[in-house]
């Protein structure tokens, strides 16, 4: 494990019928840029799910900075500090970007749209400070021109800063972000690594979860390899790629 882990996954289960994704699965993530990977089927999902509050775990616990979070609502978590991105939502589409940016609370994350649009009048009380906060974000992101644009009309990649804006706004310590690289041109994954880095840098944690094995390699300082619903290793990048048997794992399929 990492000495100053912020987040503790120990012994998490979870089944579906006779499947059993999940088998006493425990990982720990630290501050940096963390990278979870694993063959088709190795739980990468259900774990992200168990997680942040979108699936029920049938046993084990998930701690964050010390409390027990285990089976805690994507909204609550967000106010203690751990979010994850989502996709724009259907309904958001045809607002702009920044009345995307502006209804990015945390109570959002996880509630549905009609609680966003109660909570975002709320929100409006302060609407001066959230409108420079959404305008200094977009600018940070590169999405500073497309701010009167509905989010409908956004490139995949251009989506993809979009909802790592909306995340940011939340105000986290740790962003989980579950395949932010998929169908993402390469100048655009570039642009997302760039703010993922320098976000580490300001000190901000990520697990990110891909499948593009070469970009978890590059970018992330720990690797956590899944297999069969449990850790199968993790360290370095370098540790992990020598390690026989990740090797083994992508080779035998499941
Ligand atoms: P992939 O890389 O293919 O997305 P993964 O590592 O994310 O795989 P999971 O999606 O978590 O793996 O799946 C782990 C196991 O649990 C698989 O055998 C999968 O078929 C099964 N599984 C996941 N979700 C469900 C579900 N809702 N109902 C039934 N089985 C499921």
């Amino acid at each position: 494990g990492v000495d100053d882990a912020l987040l503790t996954v120990d012994g998490l289960r979870k089944e579906f019928g006779g499947i059993t994704a999940l088998d006493g699965a425990s990982v720990d993530v630290g501050r940096g840029v963390t990278g979870l990977i694993g063959p088709n089927g190795a739980g990468k999902t259900t774990l992200f799910n168990c997680i942040t509050g979108f699936l029920e775990p049938d046993g084990g616990q998930v701690r964050f900075g010390g409390e027990d979070i285990t089976g805690v609502r994507p909204a609550a978590l967000a106010q203690q500090g751990l979010v994850r991105t989502f996709q724009i939502p259907r309904e958001l589409e045809s607002m702009t970007v920044r009345e995307n940016l502006l209804l990015a609370t945390p109570e959002q994350f996880g509630e549905r749209l009609t609680g966003a649009w109660r909570r975002g009048e709320r929100f409006a009380d302060d609407e001066r400070r959230a409108r420079r906060r959404a305008a200094e974000t977009a600018e940070f992101f590169e999405l500073d021109h497309l701010l009167d644009e509905p989010a409908g009309n956004l490139s995949g990649g251009q989506r993809k800063l979009l909802e790592l804006a909306r995340a940011l706004l939340t105000d986290p310590d740790m962003l989980l972000l579950d395949e932010p690289m998929a169908g993402v041109n390469p100048s655009l994954q570039r642009k997302i690594l760039d703010r993922i880095h320098d976000l580490e840098e300001r000190g901000y944690a990520f697990l990110l979860v891909e499948h593009d094995i070469d970009v978890i390699m590059e970018h992330c300082e720990r690797v956590i390899v899944l297999h069969r619903g449990e850790q199968l290793t993790a360290g370095t990048p370098e540790e992990v790629r020598s390690d026989e048997r990740v090797v083994e794992a992508y080779l035998g399929g499941d």
